[in-house]
């Protein structure tokens, strides 16, 4: 399904010159890290390395490895260019899958029955069909907007897990948005995001289905409950990750001086990955705060049974921003 781009691959492997190239490719797109291994080995001189690294996202880049191993240029497959000053060359393949837009307009209208309007979103690998999605819905009597490119989501109607203003700076207000992709993941950030309805059109199995409120509501009251239990907590860990896009230990520096402003202890953790074995130890702190990947927070570490809790809940927890203004209001911007 996914377009691997071998040809383009192998030909700025050429351009550029490489030798050595460092291939990495998000966990569901490894079952074809070997086919696009042989194909550079076949079609150029590359020396080729596969990352068995995780890699979470587009702010995942593989940038340590490649230093390590001196390679000329990093394959990264699965997302689009996150801004990262890499220190190494990065070819991005962004993994694009097509599916059938009229067939997925008449699959969705029932669930959006009553919208004059919907917002379009999706990931990088449907974006280059929204405007068709738009102009079916056009046909059908539905006004959709798309919302520009911007930053890390650089494509029109883009979204991450972590930012949605490519999909939410609409010119009009919209009844809810039409998400198109798999999981739950992208469409719970929309909805926390915009606190708007959220419709799941998936073409990968041509299911629609909408976010349920109920889901929406229990995430809130679990959210609550540990913003409650850390406002209690007079030393708190503050998490930042060494992963390439991540790093915000400028922010983490605010949050913890602004911690002690208030009598409360506060700690910078450095860390790759946010695990339960990583921060168990750390049994000095009642709670934490993360500034890596804001989901890693709201979907929970297994293992850990103190509070963590995501920056912008630290702006509630501080008292700069209240619950209301950030729950379905750029919760996740
Ligand atoms: S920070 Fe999290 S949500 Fe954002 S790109 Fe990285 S892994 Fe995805």
């Amino acid at each position: 399904m996914y377009e691997l781009e071998l040809e383009r691959v192998a030909a700025e492997i050429v351009r550029r010159g490489a030798s050595r190239v460092l291939l990495q490719l998000p966990d569901g797109m490894r079952p074809f890290a070997f086919q696009v291994a042989d194909y550079i080995r076949k079609t150029t001189s590359a020396e080729v390395v596969i990352s068995g690294d995780s890699c979470y996202g587009a702010c995942d880049i593989a940038s340590r490895q490649a230093i390590e191993l001196n390679v000329d240029l990093l394959i990264h497959y699965g997302h689009s260019c996150f801004d990262i000053a890499a220190d190494v060359p990065v070819l991005y393949v962004e993994a694009r899958i097509l599916f059938d837009v009229s067939k997925m307009v008449e699959a969705v209208l029932p669930s959006i029955s009553g919208w004059g309007k919907v917002g379009l979103a999706s990931t990088i690998q449907h974006t280059t069909q929204l405007c068709e999605v738009a102009v079916a819905l056009k046909q059908k009597g539905v006004k959709a907007l798309i919302g520009e490119g911007v930053g890390i989501t650089p494509e029109a109607g883009q979204v991450l897990g972590c930012s949605y203003a490519a999909a939410t700076k609409l010119p009009e207000e919209v009844n809810g948005y039409i998400f198109i992709g798999g999981g739950r993941f992208h469409p719970l950030g929309l909805a926390l995001t915009t606190g708007k309805p959220i419709v799941i059109a998936n073409p990968y199995n041509g299911s629609v289905t909408r976010l349920d409120e109920s889901e929406l509501m229990q995430l809130a009251k679990r959210r609550m409950a540990l913003l409650t239990a850390a406002k209690s907590a007079k030393t708190i860990g503050v998490l930042v990750s060494s992963k390439p896009g991540q790093r915000a230990l400028p922010d983490a520096i605010c949050l913890a001086e602004k911690l002690g402003d208030r009598d409360i202890r506060a700690f910078i953790i450095y860390l790759d990955e946010v695990r339960a074995e990583q921060l168990n130890n750390f049994n000095e702190a009642e709670a934490f705060i993360e500034t890596a990947c804001p989901r890693i927070a709201l979907d929970g570490v297994a293992g850990v049974e103190r509070p963590i809790l995501t920056s912008t809940e630290a702006r509630v927890l501080l008292g700069e921003r209240s619950w209301e203004e950030t729950w379905g209001h750029g919760y996740l911007s």
